[in-house]
């Protein structure tokens, strides 16, 4: 494979500082794919000059110019699609299928991007009384910093990079140590299409939260936006308040998903599983609880074993796989310590519970009797088990829904009058009505509560790097 191993920093791929090298690991059989640079103190600091030096001329880039350049990276993502997705199977574990799935999500936010960036509104209107005109602009708030997670090494990436460079934003990235090459490889996509120097930079600093910290404290960075756990994200908000830096937080998840008496059940499992399983059930949109009404619980229980059976679990380079590695064995003992809570509180295994195949895999699992409450309802699994619980009555089933600190998102299975009324009821910023899946580029993204502030994607996405300038005329 091809790959960018260094730090990139005022258009140029270099090393760290002092020379030091984290290691890449494939979590499917353990082996180091590479070793990545590690930024130091001076390098973050080099990187805030870069982006802050390129601030004004990338905002004085016209609209156009800067989507033209987002839709390039677009068209290289496309052409190299199978090189990007191998990357993400490599360095995370994922199956091919969820590869793919993700690098066409991932780059469709360039295209989508490319098409915001010169349609930003603004506002020009007469005052009240009729003698002052007010006019709204908008501008690009300056430097923002973006911190990824590594289960979506790309699509977390493009989805913060392609709105701040249409507003006009310069940039500096940090993916997750697990997974600097996916982002490695899209900054470099970025600088191959013509992106100015400065205007986007990556760095992987050491020790994590201190040099975080040191970039936030740097006046020019004007904007944090984070993805990641719920508990850091609390952490970097306390960092933003020091100096009032804007911050956009997309956090954990805890979705329940809830089958109605209504529902029909070959539409039901079909979405479950795709709710459940894709991404291996590394995804803050993963439904995390099953809400199941007595009269169809037996019968869903009976086809989801069923499809889950048919699961291939192994290395995501063997594209007849489904099931992936989680990203490593750390992760994977975190699922198998949720599972035998669960089973210590009551639960039943239907199937899995175990890692059948070597490294960091485990198998696609089925737990019933599952208790509200108990410690796998309350945690993101963030692995491919499904926790069914029982409910007799709808307002049971909203009010254990809404029975978390989580609000990302939700899914409601049922007739559909019915499924609308009890998605309005359920505290989420997102709820899937029928549906498996629900992201897409053209829609807002985020979550209520401890899931998050602010939204992704959609024409909000491009707000969260602007700032409203009013400025007041006479009329
Ligand atoms: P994490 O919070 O441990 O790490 C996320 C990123 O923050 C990584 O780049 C990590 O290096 C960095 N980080 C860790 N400690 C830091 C600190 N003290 N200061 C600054 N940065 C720090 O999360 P993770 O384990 O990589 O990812 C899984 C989490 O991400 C889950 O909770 C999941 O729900 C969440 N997630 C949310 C969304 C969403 O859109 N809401 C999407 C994907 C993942």
């Amino acid at each position: 494979m091809n790959l960018q191993t260094d730090l990139f920093i005022d258009g140029q791929w270099r090393p760290g500082s002092d020379g030091r090298r984290f290691d890449v690991v494939d979590p499917a059989d353990s082996t180091v794919i590479a070793g990545f640079a590690v930024a130091t103190e001076a390098d973050c600091m080099a990187a805030v000059d870069a982006a802050a030096a390129a601030q004004e001329g990338w905002a004085a880039t016209a609209p156009r110019r800067r989507s033209e350049l987002l839709r390039a990276a677009y068209d290289v993502l496309t052409e190299e699609v199978e090189h990007f997705a191998e990357l993400m199977v490599r360095e995370n574990g994922k199956s091919w299928s969820d590869a793919m799935g993700e690098a066409g999500y991932a780059k469709e936010f360039f295209r989508w991007f490319a098409e915001e960036a010169v349609r930003v509104p603004g506002d020009y209107r007469l005052s009240p009384a009729g003698d002052k005109r007010i006019v709204v602009d908008r501008q690009p708030i300056g430097v923002s910093l973006m911190i990824t997670p590594w289960n979506f090494p790309a699509a977390m990436a493009t989805r913060k990079l392609a709105p701040a460079l249409a507003a006009g934003c310069t940039t500096i990235l940090k993916p997750a140590r697990e997974t600097p090459l996916t982002a490695a490889y899209v900054v470099d996509v970025l600088h191959r299409v013509g992106v100015p120097r400065g205007v986007v930079n990556l760095v992987t600093p050491m020790p994590t939260g201190p040099l975080v910290k040191a970039m936030l404290d740097r006046p020019e960075v004007r904007k944090l936006s984070f993805t990641g756990s719920t508990e850091v994200g609390r952490e970097l908000l306390h960092a933003c308040a020091d100096r009032v830096v804007s911050a956009s937080m997309e956090l954990g998840g805890n979705a329940p998903l809830i089958v109605l008496p209504g529902a029909d059940l070959d539409v039901t499992v079909e979405g479950a599983l795709l709710a459940k399983m894709r991404n291996g059930g590394s995804a803050c949109t993963a439904a995390n609880r099953f809400y199941v009404h007595s009269s169809l619980h037996d019968e869903f229980v009976a086809r989801m074993d069923t499809a889950l059976g048919k699961v291939a679990v192994g290395p995501g380079l063997d594209r007849a796989n489904d099931l992936g590695a989680l990203v490593s064995v750390h992760e994977r003992d975190k699922v198998a310590s949720l599972v035998d809570g669960a089973v210590a509180d009551g639960a039943t295994v239907v199937r899995g519970g175990t890692s059948s195949a070597e490294g960091a895999f485990y198998d696609a699992t089925l737990l019933t009797d599952v208790v509200h409450g108990s410690a796998i309802t309350t945690t993101e699994i963030f692995g491919p088990v499904t926790a069914v619980v029982r409910f007799d009555d709808v307002d049971d089933a909203v009010r254990m829904a809404n029975d978390t600190i989580y609000g990302l998102m939700a899914y409601v299975f049922g007739e559909e009058r019915e499924a609308m009324a009890v998605a309005r009821r359920l505290e989420a910023g997102m709820v899937a009505v029928n549906r498996g899946v629900v992201s897409d580029p053209a829609a807002p993204f985020g979550g209520v509560k401890q899931s998050g502030l602010g939204r992704e994607g959609s024409s909000e996405g491009i707000l969260e790097f602007l700032e409203e300038k009013y400025i007041a005329l006479t009329a």
